[in-house]
């Protein structure tokens, strides 16, 4: 590839973040992800991020085995005025080439030092160090410029680590350079996150199987986690925008019709949103009665703004003597079939519904462990409820993980409780049901 030419068909982006902090685990490669986010609605994907410590011989070998694959490569971090900061003379070295003191950038960082009445320090002289016949980015956010170098193996790009600064640049100069020297694909790296809740991760996978053949090229991943298993259709920018969202429209409509109630949502949206409109649409007003999951219900259900549309109250009915007094669950209730059983449960949804004057409650009590269980209610038993003015459900669950997941996982399910029922309530006062 000649020096300034656009590099054709080129798969994609490779990412190396270097940094020996990024593999003891103290930093996150947040940059990468950053990039990957960045890139693909512009047709360039991400295609592999490798991360090594500041360390020549591991840099020369990422960056050459990056440059291997697809022949652009972006790397982050290791340009800092320091010892520990070889990123530089290594990429450098690689390409054969000297690094020369860039007179302007020189003169640029002392007037910067200058205006704010500082000397600069004498370390960062090397910022102006810069490898012959490099395309300089200068940085607007900090010292280090971005810096590219070009041979025939492909395009290595150095950035500084520093966030803000890697972003910085990027959005002032390294993107839209970028996008003159790759082709980039048809259309867009586009993606439709399908939201999934109540259903086992291998049972969605089953009921998609099909799904997978029938949607290609675009694909699909399963992602679980305490709010269910989400599925992830993309489209690769084989496609123009359009046609890649007429294409999502289908994969989602297919997704939907397989698995039915079982979607609550696409895209980010939290399941307590969903309830929340749905609540506002139906004129409800709902109340939360938490004992294991301690307010997260109602965070939740409150963290939309306006939420006081049609969200009363949250009770955290902790401690036993909470659910008599404030809830009005019995001590004879207690008594007799203890705090997580189906009993007092109902008498906190029926108990919060009253003192709260609302259309709808919902409720959860149980063992969030690790303390606390027994052979008959072993941690993760929990009992959670919900009721509309036309309906009541109570339901017992077994769930496994440590106390947070337990705890996401009840809170998550109360919620879905309520969801169904005010779908049912819609469904049978002959409104329309979300497709
Ligand atoms: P450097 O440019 O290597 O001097 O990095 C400066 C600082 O930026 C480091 O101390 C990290 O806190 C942060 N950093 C470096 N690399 C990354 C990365 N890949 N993602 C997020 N932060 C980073
Ligand atoms: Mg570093």
């Amino acid at each position: 590839v000649a020096a300034g030419s656009v590099v054709s068909r080129r798969t994609g982006v490779e990412v190396v973040a270097i940094g020996t902090e990024l593999l003891l685990g103290d930093t996150l490669d947040t940059n990468g992800a950053w990039l990957g986010r960045r890139l693909a609605p512009l047709g360039i994907p991400v295609v592999r991020r490798t991360i090594v410590g500041d360390d020549a011989a591991a840099i020369q070998q990422a960056v050459s085995a990056a440059l291997a694959n697809t022949g652009i490569v972006v790397c982050s971090g290791g340009l800092g005025p320091t010892r520990d900061d070889v990123t530089k003379r290594t990429i450098a070295a690689l390409y054969g080439r000297a690094l020369r003191r860039d007179e302007i950038w020189l003169a640029e960082l002392r007037r910067r030092y200058a205006a704010r009445g500082a000397a600069m320090p004498v370390s960062n002289e090397t910022q102006a160090l810069v490898p012959e016949g490099a395309v300089f980015f200068a940085n607007a956010h900090g010292t280090a410029p971005g810096l590219a170098l070009e041979d025939e193996r492909g395009i290595t790009i150095m950035l500084p680590g520093v966030p803000h600064e890697f972003r910085g640049l990027n959005d002032d100069h390294v993107v839209a350079w970028l996008e003159t020297r790759i082709e980039p694909r048809a259309g867009p790296v586009r993606s439709r996150l399908v939201r999934i809740t109540g259903i086992p991760e291998s049972a969605v996978g089953e009921r998609v199987d099909d799904v997978i053949d029938a949607i290609a090229p675009l694909t699909i991943a399963f992602l679980p986690s305490f709010a269910g298993t989400d599925v992830r259709v993309t489209s690769w920018g084989e496609q123009s925008a359009a046609q890649a969202d007429s294409a999502l429209d289908q994969a989602e409509a297919l997704i939907r019709a397989r698995l039915g109630d079982h979607v609550y949502g696409v895209g980010q949206t939290d399941l307590a949103a969903v309830v929340g409109a749905e609540l506002r649409a139906r004129g409800f007003t709902v109340v939360a009665a938490e004992s294991c999951t301690g307010g997260l219900i109602a965070k939740r259900l409150t963290d939309a703004a306006g939420a006081s549309d049609y969200f009363t109250a949250g009770v955290v009915a902790y401690h036993n003597t909470a659910k008599l007094r404030l809830l009005g669950v019995r001590a004879a209730t207690i008594e007799a079939y203890g705090a997580v059983s189906e009993a007092a449960v109902r008498e906190m949804l029926d108990g919060a519904r009253q003192s709260a004057a609302a259309d709808c409650a919902i409720a959860v009590t149980g063992i969030a462990g690790p303390g606390g269980g027994t052979a008959e209610k072993p941690v993760g038993t929990v009992w959670i409820g919900a009721a509309t003015p036309q309906h009541a459900d109570l339901k017992q669950l077994h769930l496994r993980g440590d106390r947070t997941e337990i705890r996401e996982r009840s809170a998550q399910a109360a919620l879905d409780l309520l969801r169904r029922l005010l779908l049912r309530a819609r469904s049978e006062s002959g409104g329309p049901r979300p497709a």
